[in-house]
């Protein structure tokens, strides 16, 4: 039998690794495990395409972008602000984009998560890979681990086990059912941040990769400027996300392919162009690309100009969850107390994406994720400070 931890951090993601942070300044013996051969390995895939660590806007913007009244005091505690503090503590300065996205100046996650875990294991925190959680045994928690099947039941656990979206990374949803068991009400999946399926016709192959730039997406009521990337299986990136919401929802994605001309100019500069002229020399010599001349043609070629501010993308649904870059659903926040303890267990914290909030990307997500960690992280704190271990 393993000695036990006073605190145990179930999950090393970057929601974890904040509860154990706080648990470890606090001076709690803490133990944090993964399943995964090493750590964060989310957070280090979404360094890749430069990690988005937070958003530098008004804070009223900022935390509408959620959706989630039960997030306010909690991001009001370690919001933007604090996330760009925190990431200099750590010796990674930061900067802000033109879009008011903020990103480490190395832009990749692992010289910060190598400066973290330093830090961490400095303040005496005990990390142990895969060891994967399996749900609980009466009072104990259990574990595959290398050596076999561990039990432990320590006064307080934080679980930051993520959402259920690029399961290979380590979030597999799999402990739904053991906490559903114990009476804790949990939402199900929904993918977010995710692309749509289109059924392109042959013609659009030779632009499968390309983006789209430069366009203002439409759903519904709701228009956004951005772009996005043509696949082999429909559409996705940033745009999309944007609007991702609605596009899952309700309504029917639009483009508008020249944003800064009015249908009136349009008309006007067709009218001088010469008779004979192909529709796509034609389409080019407004300002279209070859990629955006080829989505005319996908889904307007009886008529070129006549949806020039209006082009119907005919989306086919979602791609799959697991390809999501986030998960709405989870823990609901009725099963759990202000301090992010869960009602049905107590001593039982949760973190992360694992509950039931979502935002688009654009550092919203791993804001949260931190933030919801250290509120976690020091919520469990307390329980040691009002009533000290005697061990
Ligand atoms: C491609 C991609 C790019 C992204 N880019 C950005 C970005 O730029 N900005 C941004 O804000 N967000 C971004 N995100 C989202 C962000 O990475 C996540 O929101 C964040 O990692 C969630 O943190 P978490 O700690 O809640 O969960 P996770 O990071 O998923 O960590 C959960 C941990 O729990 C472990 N675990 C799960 N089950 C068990 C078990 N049974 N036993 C033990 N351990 C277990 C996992 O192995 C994992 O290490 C991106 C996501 C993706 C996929």
């Amino acid at each position: 039998m393993l000695p036990q931890p006073e605190a145990l951090v179930i999950g090393a993601g970057p929601a974890g690794l904040m509860a154990a942070e706080e648990l470890a300044k606090a001076g709690v013996q803490t133990l944090v495990v993964d399943a995964k051969p090493t750590v964060a390995r989310k957070f280090l895939m979404a360094g890749k395409s430069g990690l988005n660590v937070t958003k530098d806007e008004d804070w009223e913007t900022f935390v509408s972008r959620y959706d989630c009244p039960h997030l306010r005091p909690i991001l009001r505690d370690f919001g933007p602000k604090e996330v760009q503090d925190w990431c200099r503590s750590l010796g990674q300065e930061v900067f802000t984009g033109s879009s008011g996205r903020v990103f480490p100046v190395a832009m990749k996650a692992s010289p910060l998560l190598r400066a973290w875990l330093n830090r961490l294991t400095s303040q005496g925190l005990e990390i142990r890979t895969r060891w994967r959680w399996t749900g609980f045994d009466g009072p104990s928690l259990t574990f595959d681990t290398p050596t076999g099947r561990q039990t432990l039941a320590p006064k307080a656990t934080i679980l930051a086990l993520g959402g259920a979206s690029w399961s290979r990374l380590g979030s597999d949803g799999a402990w739904v059912p053991w906490l559903r068991e114990e009476g804790v009400e949990i939402t199900d999946w929904r993918p977010a941040n995710m692309g749509f399926r289109v059924d392109w016709s042959p013609h659009m192959a030779p632009f499968f990769g390309q983006p789209v730039k430069g366009v203002a997406l439409i759903a519904g009521p709701h228009r956004e400027r951005g772009e996005f990337v043509i696949s082999a299986k429909g559409v996705e990136g940033g745009g999309i996300y944007s609007i991702y919401r609605y596009l899952r929802d309700a309504y029917t994605l639009a483009l508008d392919l020249l944003p800064d001309l009015s249908q009136y100019e349009i008309t006007r500069r067709l009218s001088k162009m010469k008779p004979g002229d192909s529709a796509a020399n034609k389409l080019r010599k407004l300002g279209l690309d070859r990629t955006q001349v080829a989505l005319v043609m996908e889904f307007s070629r009886a008529d070129p100009f006549a949806q020039l501010k209006h082009l119907p993308i005919p989306l086919q649904g979602p791609r799959p969850l697991d390809e999501a870059i986030s998960v709405a659903g989870g823990i609901t926040w009725d099963a759990l107390t202000p301090d992010l303890e869960l009602k049905a267990l107590p001593g039982i914290f949760a973190a992360g994406e694992m509950l039931d909030w979502e935002a688009p990307t654009g550092g919203y997500l791993l804001t949260a994720s931190w933030a919801t960690g250290r509120w976690a992280g020091m919520a469990a704190a307390r329980r040691f400070q009002e009533a000290p271990s005697r061990t």
